[in-house]
């Protein structure tokens, strides 16, 4: 017998085929492995209470993994959750968490993701890894491909931060460039499977539900990490909107077990410049609509035109009475900034989009002053240090044993800071 069930993330309706598209043909959500949980619920609230010590695979009891001998980690997982004290000054409220994901091995959340299926992968003796992606999945492959011994294709689109391209050969990865749209590389690197008899690890519930359920021991580490005292808001970055599913489905698990006794209001938090989810909410509807044209923002990392996994999302926005922002470039930037200057952590665009958006929110008024509010800084913002530069003030420069010169400077600084 199998240890989960495939069931549909809205409905509950179950999933006899493990087969893609894993879509529900009942009502369109996005099926999800289900563990039954009353079976051994004791166990399973022991194993939520211990937490995260070594990484994910201390939660490995809760994922959907079967087959697998011998884990393929790199310590992922098991992140701190900071107390934002000077940035909550900044935007208006009494507390802010910061979920820092940024300090994942190679960068990012999809670390989560990257771990369970290069696992599973070399467990079936699978040739080859590969996937279309603009950086940060592609590095997170790319990474635990190098670990597992696995050679792994990356099919990256025009526009590419440079960076990131740059880490992902230095994980020894097979980087290819192409002229399409990221859709394009993800649907390549999916016929690929037949050419090559490589596995696509795209990543979404769409095609890849079982690894996706490793971004569930966010939501899990939360609740630890808070003594299971919920945040009243929960504000994540979506692209293609896995990670707030799968946050929300944690919180979900830990309520079926009576370790929390309420769920948070969550809020998908996209860039201005291509936001289907945010405005699939605000028209009322079930299923976001493909943004038309190109996509025009910094936050590029979550500047999906298709929101794959967004009809689940937008039932987990309804159920939890929360919502979808956007952000401008500006809005985003100014973030990164105050993430930086206030906390001491450098976020990718995408992740300060989270803090740009709990701003704006406060600022209109639907996040309370008194609410205690939890952004999930997704990715590191090392490889974007020249967008952190725009705006900045140029740096004095002084001459060969100039003493004024030094005092002229730092008296400058220090006038700046009064
Ligand atoms: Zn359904």
């Amino acid at each position: 017998m199998k240890k989960y069930q495939l069931v549909c993330s809205v409905c509950g309706k179950p999933f006899e085929d493990e087969a893609e598209p894993y879509v529900c043909p009942a009502c369109g959500g996005l099926m999800e492995p289900r563990i039954d949980l009353s079976a051994q619920a004791e166990h399973y609230r022991q194993v939520i209470r211990d937490g995260c010590q070594t990484g994910v695979w201390d939660y490995r009891d809760l994922l959907p993994v079967e087959g697998v001998d011998e884990a393929v980690t790199l310590g992922e997982g098991n992140t701190p959750l900071l107390s934002a004290d000077r940035l909550a000054k900044v935007i208006g409220v009494e507390s802010i968490f910061l979920k820092n994901e940024t300090v994942n091995p190679s960068g990012t959340y999809k670390d989560r993701f990257a771990t369970l299926a290069l696992s599973m992968e070399k467990a079936k003796k699978t040739p080859a890894v590969a996937l279309g992606s603009a950086g940060n999945a592609a590095a997170a492959m790319a990474a635990y491909s190098a670990k597992a011994g696995m050679p792994c294709f990356v099919l990256l689109p025009p526009g590419a931060v440079a960076e990131r391209g740059w880490q992902v050969r230095g994980y020894g990865a097979n980087l290819i460039r192409m002229e399409h749209t990221i859709d394009d590389c993800i649907s390549m690197a999916k016929q690929g499977e037949i050419l090559f008899g490589w596995k696509s690890l795209t990543t979404n519930m769409l095609t890849n539900p079982l690894p996706s359920d490793g971004y569930k021991t966010i939501g899990y580490e939360i609740g630890k990490q808070l003594d299971f005292q919920v945040p009243d808001w929960v504000i994540v970055p979506v692209g293609g909107a896995a990670l707030l599913n799968k946050i929300y489905k944690g919180f979900q698990d830990m309520l079926e077990l009576g370790l929390i006794n309420k769920i948070p209001r969550f809020v998908g938090a996209q860039a201005a410049g291509c936001a289907p989810l945010a405005d699939a909410f605000q028209k009322g509807l079930s299923k976001p609509e493909i943004w038309p044209g190109v996509p025009q923002t910094v936050a590029f990392a979550i500047a999906d035109v298709c929101v794959y996994d967004g009809v689940t999302a937008l039932d987990v926005l309804k159920k939890t009475g929360g919502g979808a922002e956007a952000a401008t470039d500006e809005e985003i930037l100014e973030a990164m900034h105050l993430i930086a200057s206030k906390e001491g952590v450098v976020a990718e665009p995408a992740s300060a989009c989270s803090v740009a958006c709990a701003r704006k929110l406060v600022q209109k008024g639907i996040i309370r002053t008194a609410d205690r509010v939890l952004c999930v800084l997704s990715g590191n913002g090392m490889r974007d240090l020249k967008l952190m530069e725009q705006g900045q003030k140029e740096v004095p420069f002084v001459k060969h044993r100039d003493v004024e010169g030094v005092k002229a400077a730092v008296n400058a600084y220090l006038e700046a800071r009064e």
